[in-house]
């Protein structure tokens, strides 16, 4: 083959193959692959691997291998990429540090860039309310019904209704993400009500956007990257000097988003706010007073968006927090730290891998023989709270808000 053919060649090969040289950003996660020393370390430990076997998704270790495969085989990896649940355990036991959730979200991005028919249906759903809405769910467009399944809930938990301060300018803003903003609108509510609870003064957007999380996970890297500098701008305007969340994915992706474009803003969860600078004193003198001889038993699911991509100390946090609670006794389930399979929107195109995932969860739950199980993330929750209610089971799941809402005294 002469110098020419050979050109024509290779020039055709990478425009059939749709193949772009990395980027900068792209090409340090391939760097970071290279440290991998194939030990197989993180494959027994990928919840997904113990749940659906090595023959369904290949696992972390292979996810590093692939992109040294060549193109055909790269764009294979669309069969298994979107498996990942993003839960970080890989990440946690590896030796060499090798990011590999970093490295599925880059190729979840080139997925969607070059070959958007390998995505699975359920992303592009997510992707165009997303766009359509700046949320990862289609709102309640209706004011009074959302009111009233609000009110609903609020019924359900015996809260009391906390009016919502006017958008203005403030030191905090409390941001519920879009589960508690158009889902599970008592976590939101319950927020309200221990901030005004311990008078602190705060604020909320008027138009609640969504922290980009999702768009980062299914490899939609503009859009995360436009809903995080939204976000900015509203901080701006606010003059807001902290975010107090009660999600675990916004707090690790705010968190990040803060990190990586130095707002100097921090992000802290709900649970970190509380024993940190409220502080243990105020807390433990507003819990309610026990109310029977029994100490409700519960157990705590740890989500991984606090344990691994935030800190694990916030964990410990949560567990100080409920033991200044009367009434209550926290036993810890051998399955606390183990991914629930909610994560890494792998429950909107495969819900019978994310199912499988959480059995682990449920069968040590059920070992325990707690009556409620708290975590403090309302995706966990509704994760947990379907799949039990599925399985038969009687316990009940709160949100770590909502479970603390409920146990405070009234100011004064
Ligand atoms: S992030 Fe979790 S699910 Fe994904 S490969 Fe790693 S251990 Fe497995
Ligand atoms: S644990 Fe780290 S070094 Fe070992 S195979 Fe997995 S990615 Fe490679």
């Amino acid at each position: 083959m002469g110098e020419e053919e050979a050109y024509e060649f290779v020039t055709s090969t990478l425009e059939k193959e749709r193949i772009e040289p990395y980027t900068r950003e792209e090409s340090e996660v391939v760097h970071s692959v290279q440290q991998c020393i194939n030990c197989g370390i993180c494959l027994s430990h990928c919840p997904v691997v113990a749940a659906v076997g090595i023959y369904r998704f290949s696992g972390p270790r292979s996810i590093a291998v692939e992109l040294s495969r060549s193109p055909p085989e790269f764009w294979a990896t669309g069969d298994t990429i979107y498996l990942c649940t993003g839960c970080g355990t890989c990440m946690e036991v590896c030796p060499k540090n090798v990011n590999i959730p970093e490295i599925v979200n880059m190729m979840r991005s080139r997925i969607l860039r070059f070959r958007p028919d390998l995505v699975p249906k359920g992303l592009h759903v997510v992707r165009e309310t997303i766009l359509e809405h700046n949320l990862a769910f289609v709102p309640l467009e209706d004011v009074e019904d959302k009111t009233e399944s609000r009110d609903m809930r609020l019924e359900h938990y015996g809260l009391p209704l906390i009016e919502t301060p006017e958008e203005a300018k403030s030191e905090v803003l409390y941001y519920p993400g879009c589960q508690a903003e158009e889902r599970s609108q008592e976590v939101r509510e319950a927020a309200k009500i221990i901030l005004d609870r311990f008078e602190v003064g705060f604020t909320m957007l008027e138009d609640m956007c969504c922290c980009g999380l999702p768009s980062r996970l299914m490899g939609d890297k503009d859009t995360a990257e436009k809903l995080a500098s939204r976000l900015k701008q509203r901080i701006d305007e606010l003059d807001i000097k902290k975010i107090v969340t009660t999600c675990a994915g916004c707090t690790s992706n705010i968190g990040d988003a803060s990190f990586a474009y130095d707002w100097n803003v921090p992000v802290l969860h709900l649970v970190e706010f509380l024993t940190d600078e409220v502080g243990t004193d105020k807390l433990a003198k507003a819990f309610t007073k026990p109310r029977g001889k029994e100490k409700v038993k519960v157990t705590v699911h740890d989500p991984c968006h606090l344990i691994r991509h935030t800190s694990r100390q916030l964990m410990d946090k949560a567990l100080l927090l409920l033991d200044l609670i009367p009434d209550v006794k926290v036993e810890v389930s051998t399955a606390a730290d183990s991914c629930c399979g909610g994560g890494g929107l792998v429950a909107y195109h495969s819900k019978d891998v994310s199912k499988a995932v959480v059995k682990e969860n449920l069968e040590a739950i059920r070992l325990l023989e707690a009556q409620r199980v708290v975590t403090p993330c309302p995706l966990c929750t509704a994760q947990l709270e379907d799949n039990l209610f599925q399985s038969g089971s009687s316990i009940e799941v709160d949100d770590l808000t909502v479970f603390i809402a409920q146990r405070l005294s009234n100011k004064g």
